[in-house]
């Protein structure tokens, strides 16, 4: 009667979801497993229908499958179609594969913990990244109620199909170049990294924050390290500052939730648990 659930990925190993279900596992009691699953591109499709057979009540999905899934499963929640990528799916009584994406739901989730008091309606926010993770952030801050978000990216044509695939008629997406940094940052209510710049291994993210309003919140998505260049020079300016390790943690909540049965809460203990698995910062 063990309740089986894991993260498909090409690779896997880099994968901290393991130590997270597996804390939460442990912490309610629950007879389950949570496995690595390494699975290449190839194979997904085979890989994911065997899920149900293998009596698997769902996985999580990482890199390269979050797009290639989403022409497998047999639902897709409104939500991770518009972001365009699913990275959790829960399998129904009758075997069907329903496919969610949980990463705007974990920016959401950390920023109403790290920084309770931003406001969406406050100012513009200002997301530097148009990739996968800036998709689920847009969305997000969309749902939340911001009117206006600017997209700041190194390849126009990325952000210029982002603004196409996440416009609503409540907000307006405009795209910025690198150079325009410090005019998008003006009257801003939230700055947000979701590059990959400043992770260890990467090139530093280096930003002149001056032209950021003082109370704006400064977000990093990136968590290794935990405390990036940005969110340091950030802090030392007085800016509220959040990091990425909440968002990983929360995004794993709605998963564990469908597949094992029971609510569970991201804690210090849980931060502690993950963050001693992390490389140590630079
Ligand atoms: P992705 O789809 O590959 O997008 C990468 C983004 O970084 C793109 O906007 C890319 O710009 C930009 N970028 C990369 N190298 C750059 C450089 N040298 N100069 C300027 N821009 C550069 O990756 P992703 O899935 O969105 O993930 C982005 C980061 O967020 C990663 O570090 C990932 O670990 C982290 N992340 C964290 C969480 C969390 O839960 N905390 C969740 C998801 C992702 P171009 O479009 O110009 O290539």
């Amino acid at each position: 009667m063990t309740r089986l659930a894991g993260i498909m990925g090409w690779p896997v190993t880099h994968s901290r979801s393991p130590v997270l279900h597996g804390f939460w596992l442990e912490e309610t009691g629950i007879d389950g497993a949570y496995l690595p699953l390494p699975v290449r591109p190839e194979n997904i499709e085979q890989a994911l229908r065997a899920l149900p057979i293998l009596g698997f009540k769902g996985c999580n999905l990482t890199i390269p499958h979050k797009q290639a899934a989403l022409s497998v499963v047999d639902r897709v929640d409104p939500l991770a179609r518009r972001i365009g990528a699913i990275n959790t799916i829960i399998i129904g009584s009758d075997g069907s594969l329903a496919g969610r994406n949980t990463d705007a739901f974990g920016f959401r989730e950390n920023l109403r913990d790290a920084a309770p008091d931003w406001d969406p309606t406050a100012g513009p926010a200002v997301i530097l990244g148009a990739g996968g993770a800036a998709r689920a952030i847009v969305a997000a801050l969309a749902d939340a109620g911001v009117a206006e978000i600017r997209i700041v990216n190194r390849t126009l044509t990325r952000a210029t199909s982002l603004a196409r695939d996440l416009s609503t008629p409540k907000v307006t997406i405009t795209i910025h170049s690198w150079n325009e940094i410090g005019i998008a940052q003006r009257h801003a209510g939230l700055l947000i990294n979701a590059t990959s710049l400043g992770m260890a291994g990467e090139p530093a993210l280096l930003l002149d924050l001056s032209s950021l309003p003082p109370l704006t919140p400064v977000v990093d998505i990136v968590y290794v390290p935990l405390e990036t260049d940005l969110l340091a020079s950030a802090r030392r300016r007085g800016h509220p500052v959040v990091d990425g390790l909440g968002m990983l943690l929360h995004q794993g909540r709605p998963g564990f939730e469908a597949w094992f049965g029971t609510p569970v809460r991201v804690t210090n203990e849980l931060r502690s648990a993950v963050l001693a698995t992390l490389a140590p910062a630079r």
